[in-house]
């Protein structure tokens, strides 16, 4: 079962009594992550609230176009807060050094989310796993409470919107989807912007990256996979963010239901990017190796050589290939 709750009053109740609010996101922060975070953070300023905002190791570049991006903080070594707010985070781990900073010294939590994951952490929920993205989250909430959107606002929160979709594209888009992208491009956020940064976007580092890990692509039963191995990112001065949309170009890949990167963080540490077809759930196989993430697009972190996460989460893929096809017929 998984959690499906958005307390708005209780929530807008907690920012009003609040004076001082942290919001952080989820470590290795996306589009979603940033978006949702800063919608929330330039919401509350415009209402007098003393705001911060935090994710571990900071804003990454590409985002830093958003307003007020840098005010985004890359770690937290002091302060107490009335309020946090959690977006874009389905368990506590996800939300890192800053999110367990933040835990402990504020009185109340908001989990702002929306993944079918989410563990059910802290005191007050807004979690919409029907939701595309968290910025959606967000933008449903002030509807609730009645707070105007800028500009300032809109920005981040298209962006959310856009880079959770894959530029609207995935399969959980709906027409209130689009609805939504309108009423934020009416308030000034501009679609190709956000596009082209936030999406169409990566440093020519990173394609010479995926020239080293192209020739370990191997397809079998259904499931593409490529490593990027310690020796490929060597230069790389962000080694964070190599995998930068490989997984989802190998998805396109007309053979593949499943597609998988495997990428050496340290010898004995791995992080899977999973992503797959409609109709095909890798969010399961990320649970069970304790990541988590949506049907579609999902990630975990295991220990172990390369050859030995290879080996025990392959055959876990064949096996959601093998539930996709039946479910399908
Ligand atoms: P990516 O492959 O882009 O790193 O991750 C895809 C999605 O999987 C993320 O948006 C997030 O929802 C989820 N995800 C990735 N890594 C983890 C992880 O270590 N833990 C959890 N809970 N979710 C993850
Ligand atoms: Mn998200």
């Amino acid at each position: 079962m998984s959690l499906n709750q958005t307390n708005w009053t209780e929530a807008t109740q907690a920012v009003e009594a609040a004076q001082s609010i942290i919001i952080v996101t989820h470590v290795s922060p996306d589009g979603d992550a940033i978006g949702s975070a800063l919608g929330l953070y330039n919401m509350l300023r415009q209402q007098d609230k003393q705001v911060t905002v935090a994710v571990d190791e900071g804003l990454p570049d590409f985002l830093a176009f958003l307003p007020n991006a840098t005010d985004i903080q890359p770690s937290l070594t002091s302060g107490t807060w009335d309020l946090m707010i959690s977006t874009d985070s389905s368990d506590e781990p996800r939300t890192g050094k800053c999110g367990a900073y933040a835990r402990a010294h504020s009185a109340t939590i908001i989990n702002l989310d929306h993944h079918a994951t989410n563990t059910g952490f802290g005191d007050i929920y807004l979690v919409n796993p029907e939701a595309v993205s968290a910025a959606e989250v967000v933008f449903d909430w002030w509807g609730e409470a009645g707070y105007a959107l800028t500009r300032e606002v809109a920005m981040p929160l298209l962006t959310g919107l856009v880079t959770d979709t894959l530029g609207f594209r995935t399969s959980n888009v709906k027409p209130r989807t689009l609805e939504i992208a309108h009423d934020l491009m009416a308030l000034g956020a501009s679609l190709t912007e956000v596009t082209a940064r936030a999406l169409e976007s990566r440093p020519y580092q990173v394609v010479t990256v995926w020239k080293q890990s192209l020739p370990s692509v191997m397809l079998v039963n259904g499931v593409i996979s490529a490593n990027i191995t310690i020796a490929d990112q060597v230069g790389v001065e962000d080694p964070d963010r190599m995998e930068y949309g490989l997984v989802g170009w190998l998805r396109e890949v007309n053979e593949a239901m499943i597609a998988v990167v495997f990428t050496e963080e340290k010898p004995d540490e791995i992080k899977l990017s999973l992503r797959s077809k409609r109709g095909y759930d890798v969010s399961q196989v990320a649970l069970a190796l304790g990541g988590g993430g949506h049907k579609q697009a999902s990630g975990a972190t295991v220990k172990g050589t390369l050859q030995e996460v290879r080996e025990r989460v392959l055959p876990l893929l064949y096996e959601a290939v093998k539930q996709g096809e039946l479910e399908i017929v």
